[in-house]
């Protein structure tokens, strides 16, 4: 499966002059959601996801995502492990888990996103569900930015990826972009004006 042309054919995968969450400037884009717009072609990842995770023959109750953006690549996910889908939320900045859902103790469980950048929210999902007693056995996502090394790949992780090296990270592809400091950006001094995709309408 060539991911980077299905993420094409998608509208998930944007080329021009963007500003990316850490404010640096990219010719690149990914707009995770359009990616799983299509629910056959999220079945069909969250598949391709789950047999990576089976195959490493690691076992999994659950799979947690955080909301927003994990929810739907987490669901699918579950779906294809056979297993619980939950998630957690922020509720005044702080990641909980609430709606009732329960956490066994040494419950074995997944942490999924859309995409993993530097892995934020996924660390912050995995600090609730350890406080609850819940056992991290992975991270995983559909797209990786490149900043944490994902099973198979040789490529190290970066400085910025916040986690941890014992907990494998199953992802599908990585996407690495040219990024530019705002006051360096070859785009700007070219005279076009960076958009914000996530924040649009
Ligand atoms: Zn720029």
């Amino acid at each position: 499966m060539n991911i980077e042309s299905l993420y094409k054919e998608a509208g998930a995968l944007l080329e021009g002059h963007f500003i990316l969450s850490s404010q640096n400037h990219s010719n690149r884009y990914l707009q995770s959601a359009k990616v799983l717009e299509d629910p056959k072609r999220a079945e069909l990842l969250a598949k391709e996801l789950a047999n990576m995770i089976i195959a490493s023959g690691i076992e999994v109750d659950t799979v947690c995502a955080p909301a927003l953006g994990g929810v739907l690549a987490g669901y699918e996910l579950a779906r294809a492990l056979n297993a619980r889908s939950i998630f957690v939320e922020r509720k005044e900045g702080k990641m909980e888990l609430r709606r009732g859902f329960e956490i066994a103790q040494n419950e074995k469980i997944i942490i999924c996103e859309d995409i993993i950048t530097t892995g934020g929210s996924a660390m912050e999902a995995s600090d609730v569900i350890r406080s609850l007693g819940g056992q991290i056995v992975a991270f995983a996502a559909l797209a990786n930015r490149g900043f944490c090394q994902r099973e198979g790949s040789g490529q190290p992780s970066k400085r910025e990826c916040k986690l941890p090296h014992d907990v494998p990270l199953f992802a599908l592809a990585d996407f690495e972009f040219d990024m530019y400091v705002p006051d360096a950006c070859p785009l700007c001094a070219q005279g076009s004006s960076a958009i914000k995709p996530g924040s649009r309408g």
